[in-house]
């Protein structure tokens, strides 16, 4: 019976140190958090203040007093539901504003760019996929893509073939070999669970080179990559009409949503074609209009020295960093953005490090498979413009002393 074979494959995921459970935060999103936990008999168990490395609020502005504000200015004009999807009533000014907004900011880098605003980028990725990746296309798909892009390559109708994480090279090579009449190149712009950034340069060559499209999803470097937090185009300098850019927006952001910018032929036919706009309510328009004032703060001078006290703040955790993950066997991603693994190896080994630092009052995250390769579970922290330097020298004293007590864990990944 089914629930006789769901209970026993919660105790083979026990076994393997891969049970996930839910914390439940008792106070806002920001770096110290009151955090609770149901227990495993039911009873919830005493909230504690723990200092974290684990969020996507990479500029602090999740819980930033002006786009609280604006949203609750929002739901004041606009009430809190949109009541359909866009495409029957649910489209409002609030929606269109953000969009004209986001359309400006990419003009450059796609021309003729148009802006699509989602509930989600999970929703964003699989219409982009969907949409565009009929049946006579081809996507050529990063190894190391977001789930939510191999869900969408999975539902759309296109053929797909992998690459590599990283290998320009081998991309060449499949796309040199294709004769599909529509060639879709579909990469992380930062790669989730490693930080590192794509080779988005080559990549575009390769596409304009192949006549094929770039898709990029850029829910890492949005807001905190570029000189004006536009993302990881801005800060290569690329500009093409090829690039299909989905940025994130309950991440730097700090709000909820997501948006695709595309030349606006792309953008008019996931409007009438994409299942995951067409058939959906709109996200609350107070969403789209806390987001203005969010994206005037990203682009302008509070934004540009929350990514200045972002970067220290990544600069001092690698410093301490390196050396103590040397000693310990661990393997400190080679990243340069917000996120910064610790490769741990083994399950067991993660979670016990995660729990360690958790006694010393301090929440990292640990990844095990299938959100990353089998023996390469890991840390992944994070940072945000929200942390102050006290905060990385805790994390170090902290890891440092659980360093001490480490058998090299990696072996266990064998
Ligand atoms: C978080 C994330 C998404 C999904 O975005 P949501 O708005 O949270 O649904 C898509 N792609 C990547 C790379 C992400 O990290």
């Amino acid at each position: 019976m089914l629930l006789d074979r769901l209970s026993q494959a919660a105790a083979e995921r026990e076994r393997q140190a891969l049970t996930r459970t839910r914390r439940i935060a008792h106070t806002p999103c920001a770096p110290r958090q009151t955090v609770g936990a149901v227990l495993a008999d039911g009873s919830e168990a005493e909230p504690r203040s723990l200092l974290g490395f684990s969020s996507n609020d990479y500029l602090g502005l999740a819980n930033h007093p002006a786009i609280v504000d604006a949203f609750a200015e929002g739901a004041r004009r606009w009430g809190a539901g949109s009541g359909a999807s866009h495409l029957v009533t649910g489209h409002g000014l609030a929606h269109h504003r953000l969009e004209t907004e986001l359309a400006r900011w990419y003009a450059e880098s796609i021309p003729g760019a148009a802006a699509l605003y989602f509930c989600t980028g999970y929703m964003a990725n699989l219409a982009v996929l969907t949409a565009l990746g009929g049946a006579d296309a081809t996507l050529f798909c990063e190894a190391l893509n977001h789930a939510s892009l191999i869900d969408g390559a999975r539902l759309a109708r296109a053929s797909v073939q992998r690459y590599p994480h990283g290998d320009v090279a081998a991309l060449d090579a499949l796309l040199a070999a294709s004769e599909s009449p529509l060639k879709l190149v579909v990469t992380d712009g930062v790669f989730s669970m490693d930080g590192d950034v794509a080779p988005l340069a080559e990549l575009l060559a390769l596409a304009e080179r192949h006549d094929a499209w770039l898709i990029v999803d850029d829910a890492h470097g949005f807001g905190v990559l570029g000189e004006r937090g536009h993302g990881v185009l801005e800060q290569l300098g690329l500009s093409s009409q090829r690039l299909v850019y989905i940025g994130t927006l309950g991440k730097a952001a700090g709000v909820a949503g997501a948006f695709v910018a595309a030349h606006r032929l792309i953008v008019e036919h996931l409007v009438n074609t994409a299942r995951t706009y067409i058939f959906t309510t709109a996200a609350p328009p107070a969403s789209a209009h806390a987001l203005l004032t969010s994206l005037a703060l990203i682009e302008g001078d509070e934004g540009a020295q929350r990514r200045a006290a972002l970067r220290q703040r990544i600069a001092e955790l690698r410093a301490g960093l390196a050396p103590m993950a040397a000693r310990a066997g661990w393997q400190l991603a080679d990243s340069a953005t917000a996120i910064q693994p610790l490769i741990v190896g083994g399950n067991a080994a993660a979670l016990s490090l995660s729990a360690g630092l958790e006694q010393a009052g301090i929440r990292v995250g640990a990844i095990r498979p299938p959100t990353v390769p089998e023996g390469t579970a890991r840390l992944r922290i994070t940072l945000s413009a929200a942390h102050r330097e006290a905060d990385v020298a805790a994390l170090l004293a902290a890891l440092g002393a659980l360093a001490a007590r480490a058998t090299p864990p990696c072996r266990e990944a064998a």
